[in-house]
C-alpha cells in the first residue's frame, strides 16, 4: 500500500500521482511520538486529523445525539531505525520506554553521537536506549455508522515491548483525556465508549487498570435494566467508558 502502490498504479491505470494529489489535496500527517505518548501529541493529531475542513463532523438527526466512538488499539511492524523529524528538530524511531535517557534534538554533531552512543550501550546499562521494535497505533473509529466508519489514527508510538501495563494506562488516560477535551473531539465527533485491544497480557492490565474502576450505578436509568442481568460484568472507567477485545481477536480464539 501507500505511496509504492500508487505509484505502480499511476504507471499501469493512469491514477494521479503522489505529486499531483499533494498539489491539490492536504494530505494530514500523522506525528508520531517521541517518547511516550503526549496530550500535546495527540492533539496535534486531532487538529490535522479531525479538522472539519479535512474530515467533516458526522451530521446529527433532529433530537439525536452523536455516535459514540471505540479506541483502537493495536501494534504494527517498523523498520528499526532512526529517523530525522525536520519539523520538531529531533531523532525519531527509539522506543518510547527508554527515550528518555537521551537528549534527542538536533543541535549538534556531537547531540546524534550521543545517541549512537547511548544505543550501542549494553542492555539494561543505566542510559541505554534502543531501536523500536514495532510500534502502538491507536486510532478513534465510531460505532453503527456507515457514513464514516474508518477508523483514523492519532497516536503511533514506537515500542521495544519492555512497557508494562501500568505504564501503558498511565499514557492511555493521558490520550483519552486529550480527545475529550478537545475543540474537535468529543464535542464534534462524539464521546468515546469503548477502548479495544488484543488480548495481549499489557494491553489486558492496562484495561483491567483503566476500565474496570467503577459500576454502573443501580439506581439510575441504565442500572436499572443492567444489575438484574446475573452475571454481567457492571464494571465500567471514568465516564462509562468500557475496556473490550476487537471482534477478529475474539473469533480467533
Ligand atoms: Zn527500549
Amino acid at each position: 500500500g501507500g505511496p509504492r502502490l500508487l505509484y505502480a498504479l499511476n504507471k499501469s491505470h493512469g491514477l494521479a500521482s503522489v505529486t499531483t494529489i499533494n498539489r491539490h489535496n492536504k494530505i494530514p500527517q500523522l506525528l508520531p511520538s517521541i517518547a511516550s505518548p503526549s496530550a500535546e501529541d495527540a492533539s496535534t493529531n486531532i487538529t490535522s486529523f479531525f479538522n472539519p475542513e479535512i474530515k467533516p463532523p458526522p451530521s446529527i438527526p433532529h433530537g439525536e445525539t452523536l455516535p459514540g466512538n471505540v479506541v483502537i488499539v493495536d501494534r504494527v511492524a517498523i523498520n528499526e531505525k532512526c529517523q530525522y523529524c525536520s519539523r520538531r528538530n529531533c531523532i525519531l524511531g527509539l522506543c518510547r520506554e527508554h527515550a528518555d535517557a537521551v537528549d534527542l534534538q538536533v543541535n549538534s554533531l556531537e547531540s546524534v553521537e550521543a545517541v549512537q552512543k547511548a544505543l550501542d550501550l549494553p542492555k539494561d546499562s543505566p542510559g541505554h536506549v534502543c531501536y523500536g521494535k514495532d510500534a502502538t497505533v491507536l486510532a478513534i473509529a465510531p460505532y453503527t455508522r456507515a457514513d464514516h466508519y474508518t477508523p483514523v489514527p492519532i497516536i503511533v508510538s514506537p515500542s521495544c515491548k519492555s512497557e508494562k501495563g501500568d505504564m501503558l494506562a498511565k499514557w492511555l488516560k493521558i490520550v483519552v483525556a486529550a480527545w475529550q477535551r478537545h475543540k474537535y473531539g468529543e464535542c464534534l465527533n462524539g464521546p468515546l465508549w469503548a477502548i479495544a485491544t488484543d488480548g495481549e497480557s499489557t494491553f489486558r492490565l492496562a484495561k483491567f487498570l483503566l476500565y474496570m474502576t467503577e459500576q454502573v450505578a443501580p439506581d439510575s436509568d441504565l442500572g436499572k435494566i443492567l444489575h438484574p442481568l446475573l452475571g454481567l460484568n457492571c464494571w465500567t472507567g471514568e465516564h462509562g467508558l468500557v475496556g473490550t477485545c476487537d471482534p477478529k481477536h475474539i473469533i480467533k480464539r
